[in-house]
């Protein structure tokens, strides 16, 4: 992240941009300067995730470096590069954005890893001022615009290099734990077992059904930890996460709700302790697809990822372009984007700053 930030910060010094810096929760900024009255953002986050590709997140914030470098200054340009947005170390998204539009309360800064490390130690083991980041970092601007790989195979499945998105799903995030009786594999009998991960299995599959059930509804149970994991014992405990997505919330809340019912009901048959730990509950957000009217033969598309976006929505008229993602692939060193891709996002983001000011 160091080299990263270096790296942004020698671009933004080469091209005389003014007011380069490190806020104290870790994101990048780099400003230029406009003649015009208003002033846009254009970002995207930094951080990544374990095995990842080499364009979700970063190709947003080099797509508004290249904006700042080629456009002509009508508006004020702030780039901005978010830290944390994955959510991978604390298990919590969109910390270096919640920290620059919202600024980090006391609940975010004592989110732990799992190594026990806080958010503030974190912070302030990078030579950050952790306290300063409990105020909110973000100046007046008119709009935020965001570039982002699809991460889908939506663009590519429709032939088309670009798209803008008009929404945001919700989503939930939870821990699932579910708790039996560690035994002895050889002597526990079948029908005398408590073993958590079996009903940890089934309800797994509860939840695949209903999401299948649902249209545009999306449920992934993507970690699972059994303990004592060790071949010939029954397991003592499961603890799984859930991520659920849909571009509706009620939707998504009656699905939820169902999937706790079926973790009870699993948990009472199998005689095993069933606990659900709400970590995200983010709603759909809807973007702005006005700012992008003068694009209006762009197709529009729902985005079933989260993105900073949605949280500086909150503020401001944000708007996002989506990129196709050859093969559909992301979060997977095969991720890629096609050249002229990277030209069409250029060419939009060109026509909508150029007019902007
Ligand atoms: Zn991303």
């Amino acid at each position: 992240m160091r080299d990263c930030l270096a790296y942004f910060n020698a671009w933004a010094q080469r091209i005389g941009m003014q007011d380069i810096h490190i806020d104290a929760a870790g994101n990048f900024h780099a400003t230029r300067t406009g003649t015009g009255a208003k002033r846009l953002i254009v970002g995207s986050h930094l951080d990544t995730v374990p095995n990842a590709g080499a364009f979700d997140g970063v190709l947003g914030v080099v797509l508004g470096m290249m904006l700042a470098e080629t456009t002509a200054p009508a508006c004020a340009l702030e780039i901005v590069g978010f830290s944390e947005e994955e959510g991978v170390r604390f298990q919590r998204p969109f910390i270096g954005s919640t920290a620059f539009v919202h600024g980090l309360n006391e609940e975010f800064l004592s989110l732990a890893d799992s190594e026990g490390i806080t958010v503030r130690d974190a912070i302030t083991a990078f030579g950050l001022d952790a306290s300063a980041a409990c105020e909110p970092q973000m100046q007046a601007a008119d709009a935020y615009l965001e570039f982002h790989i699809e991460q889908g195979p939506v663009l590519e499945s429709l032939g088309l290099p670009i798209a803008i998105v008009d929404a945001i799903a919700g989503q939930t995030r939870a821990t699932i734990e579910f708790t039996g009786h560690a035994n002895h594999a050889g002597t526990t009998p079948m029908n005398l077992r408590h073993d958590a991960f079996c009903a940890a299995a089934e309800w797994a599959l509860v939840a695949e059904k209903t999401a299948r059930s649902e249209p545009g509804l999306v449920a992934t149970v993507g970690s699972v930890r059994v303990s004592p994991d060790a071949v010939n014992i029954v397991p003592g405990t499961a603890i799984l996460s859930l991520d659920l997505r849909h571009a509706q919330d009620d939707i998504r809340l009656n699905a939820f709700e169902k999937l706790l019912n079926a973790g009870r009901q699993i948990a009472a048959h199998r005689q095993v302790a069933f606990k659900a730990t709400l970590r995200v509950n983010q709603k759909a957000v809807p973007l702005n697809t006005e700012l992008l009217s003068a694009h209006a033969n762009l197709h529009r598309m729902t985005s079933g990822a989260g993105h900073d976006a949605m949280i500086v929505a909150s503020r401001i008229p944000s708007a996002m372009i989506f990129l196709r993602s050859p093969g559909g692939i992301s979060h997977h060193p095969d991720e890629n984007v096609l050249p002229e891709d990277v030209e069409a996002a250029l060419a939009a983001g060109r026509a909508f700053i150029e007019k902007f000011k």
